[in-house]
């Protein structure tokens, strides 16, 4: 299997000296599902916003589908990120835009075709279970359903790569499970999932790989690994 995300010697020093990342070596394989775990402070928000060049490392490379994106140019940067969907714990969804809009946007943006952005955006609702809600607007959902969308336009552009940072951060236990349902069916389609995580029933449950993050190193790495820690 090729690799999705390689990191070699990744250092991250904000402007005000806080090294938050320090020395990351790291691979993660196409179609790989990987958890981020760590107490606050460890570095995880640094590290998922390095691999979709929010913000650059202070040293080190890091290659996305074996492209180097620390010397990325500013005007590349939008490519990138047609690479990678993202998922944030609070959806981010465009308030004035219903449930299809918010998922379409993705696409007309690099100017599809109409038939495809209908089919495309179609066939996303329905991965996430919401085709019935299409003309609803996100204050008329539930955050589970916000986050579904949320999602739904993460992968509309069929990137190789999805990014959830907390995930499920503001929804319930049961509603937290939905979300994963969600993830096992992307990632059953071949796309690698990176999701940093706080939940420790859902990283005992369904096992995967476990990056744990300590003071802006990796100081574990397991896979099926468990969430380990008490906090
Ligand atoms: P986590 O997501 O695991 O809670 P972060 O990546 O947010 O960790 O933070 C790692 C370290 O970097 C912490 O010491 C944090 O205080 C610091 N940090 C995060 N963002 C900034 C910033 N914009 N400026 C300076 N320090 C920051």
């Amino acid at each position: 299997m090729s690799d999705a995300i390689v990191m070699q010697n990744v250092w991250k020093a904000y402007p005000n000296g806080v090294m938050a990342l320090n020395g990351i070596d790291l691979s993660v394989k196409q179609g790989e599902f990987v958890y981020i775990v760590g107490p606050s402070g460890a570095g995880k928000s640094t590290f998922i916003k390095m691999i979709f060049r929010e913000l650059k490392p202070t040293r080190g490379k890091i290659f996305i589908n074996n492209k180097n994106i620390a010397s990325l140019r500013e005007r590349q940067v939008p490519y990138l990120r047609r690479k990678i969907g993202i998922v944030f714990q609070d959806f981010r969804l465009l308030p004035k835009l219903t449930v299809y809009e918010n998922v379409a946007f993705a696409l007309e943006v690099i100017e599809e075709h109409p038939r495809q952005i209908k089919k495309r955006v179609m066939d996303v609702l329905d991965l996430v279970g919401l085709k019935h809600k299409l003309r609803s607007f996100p204050n008329q959902l539930s955050g589970g359903e916000q986050q579904r969308v949320s999602i739904a336009r993460s992968i509309v552009n069929r990137p190789p790569v999805l990014i959830a940072d907390e995930p499920t951060g503001n929804l319930d236990p049961e509603t937290s499970w939905q979300i994963m349902d969600v993830f096992k069916r992307i990632n059953d389609q071949g796309t690698t999932i990176i999701m940093a995580t706080h939940n420790r029933d859902i990283v005992n449950k369904v096992r995967h790989r476990v990056l744990g993050l300590e003071g802006g190193m990796i100081v574990r790495d397991q896979q099926e690994g468990d969430y380990g820690y008490e906090d």
